[in-house]
């Protein structure tokens, strides 16, 4: 079978980039004031391209605060597993059009090898991946496939997440498949294995019950900012690592990230020493990280001489993957009440709180993705973290928790996802696509 299917995906790819230049020109920015109409082109186009790719039942279905969803199954046979396959069709605003080469973000070009535009990658891509296993399967497959293509994905809201938690039923799968994130380096076949979790509180302290002269009473009574930023300085320990008792780490044992590409990439300023202990990956995917995202005080300019009497700022905490982000949240709540100095009164506010990812790496749709990916790309499988969290992989968790998630796509770095000149390697692509195909293809034999 697998000769079939990389011929079979080699020359679907004129078709399918033809089918996702035909995605990237309808803007489909979901933001509040961008046009609907492109937004609702998009799903029907999506929702086009799924049937012709075979999928029987492709329907639009209605999401809470968001544009409607694709949604289309054919059903397993022979007692085969179900897979489910996830994307967006909706895609990031286009920044200023000056900034793209050619200045025409919605008008794909091919350029050695690669096809700009806004959504190339992120995330028709990925559409153009499922569509193109479906295409090069055909109808020899047992296995069972659901796809859903949501279209309010980057100015979500929420409304997908409240979608899988009442539709579980509908959704259920013994595999499920986010294509929204991608490789570790073009042309590294890479499976994301962990997400952080996050958890964040806003920690209000108080002094006095109003403003007063600091030349007159400056000394003796205690000033609420001074306070707070003593708090805050013990959040960390002198070498920078997070100091709150109860925050979690895991080893990180992923695909390493190079330390002077890392200050590249997140603009650390010449000379300016990086914090924490351990390597780049583990302070990334494997460690908490703890920052002060927003504080509360007067603004310097007009500052009067007076004794501040209240301050306020919001600490926001990246966690370990698979630590419990209540039991984090209680421990940061905890180290802020016992480091308030002088008696002053603190209050400490639970803010928003995000389930990590921990990928479960003994199952048979790993074992299956591991071998497609290896088979597609000819070379060994690299797992890596990403440090953010994806509230959608906790939403399909809690709705189907026996399922196994896959995190994978075509988007690399280079992809400059959410950036002006966006684009996909259209090689890395057909090896995504064809890997999928494998996957799906293998997801028999692995049960
Ligand atoms: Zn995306």
């Amino acid at each position: 079978m697998t000769p079939d299917l990389q011929a079979t995906v080699k020359d679907l790819m004129p078709r399918l980039t033809e089918e996702l230049k035909q995605l990237v020109r309808l803007p489909s920015v979901a933001f509040p004031g961008f046009p609907a109409a492109p937004v609702e082109q998009a799903g029907v186009a999506v929702a086009r391209l799924l049937a012709d790719a075979g999928l029987p039942d492709v329907r639009m279905m209605d999401v809470p605060g968001a544009p409607q969803a694709v949604f289309g199954h054919r059903p397993a046979r022979d007692g085969a597993p179900t897979v489910l396959l996830y994307a967006h069709y909706d895609v990031q605003p286009a920044g200023p059009e000056e900034a793209w080469e050619g200045g025409r973000p919605f008008d794909p070009v091919e350029r050695d090898g690669r096809l700009y535009g806004r959504g190339a990658a992120d995330d028709k891509s990925g559409i153009v991946m499922h569509a193109g296993a479906l295409l090069a399967l055909e109808d020899d497959c047992p296995v069972g496939v659901k796809v859903l293509i949501e279209g309010q994905e980057e100015a979500g809201e929420g409304g997908i997440e409240e979608f899988v938690a009442a539709n579980a039923e509908l959704l259920e799968a013994d595999v499920i498949v986010i294509s929204d994130v991608g490789n570790y380096a073009l042309g590294v076949p890479t499976l994301t294995t962990s997400l952080r979790g996050m958890a964040a509180c806003d920690v209000e302290v108080e002094t006095l019950e109003g403003a007063v002269h600091s030349g007159m009473f400056g000394g003796p009574a205690p000033d609420a900012l001074v306070a707070l930023c003593r708090i805050i300085a013990t959040l960390h320990d002198d070498a920078g690592s997070p100091a709150v008792a109860g925050l979690a780490t895991m080893e990180y044992d992923g695909a390493p990230y190079d330390e002077a590409a890392y200050r590249t990439d997140a603009g650390v300023l010449d000379g300016v020493s990086l914090i924490g202990k351990g390597s780049i990956g583990q302070r990334l995917y494997g460690a908490p990280s703890i920052n002060v995202i927003g504080i509360d005080a007067p603004r310097v300019d007009g500052a009067a001489n007076a004794l501040i009497p209240k301050a306020r700022a919001r600490v926001s905490v990246r966690l370990a993957p698979g630590q419990d982000p209540a039991d984090a949240l209680k421990a940061v709540q905890a180290h802020l009440e016992a480091a308030a100095p002088w008696n002053v009164m603190i209050k400490v506010t639970p803010g928003t709180t995000g389930e990590g990812f921990l990928a479960k790496t003994d199952g048979p749709a790993y074992a299956a993705a591991t071998q497609a990916l290896r088979q597609a790309f000819g070379k060994e499988v690299v797992h890596y973290g990403v440090g953010g969290s994806i509230p959608l992989v906790a939403a399909f968790l809690a709705a189907i928790p026996d399922a196994e998630i896959i995190l994978w796509g075509p988007e690399e770095p280079q992809c400059k996802i959410h950036a002006p000149n966006e684009s996909v390697d259209l090689a890395e692509l057909e090896r995504c696509t064809l890997a999928e195909a494998l996957f799906i293809a293998g997801l028999c034999d692995a049960r």
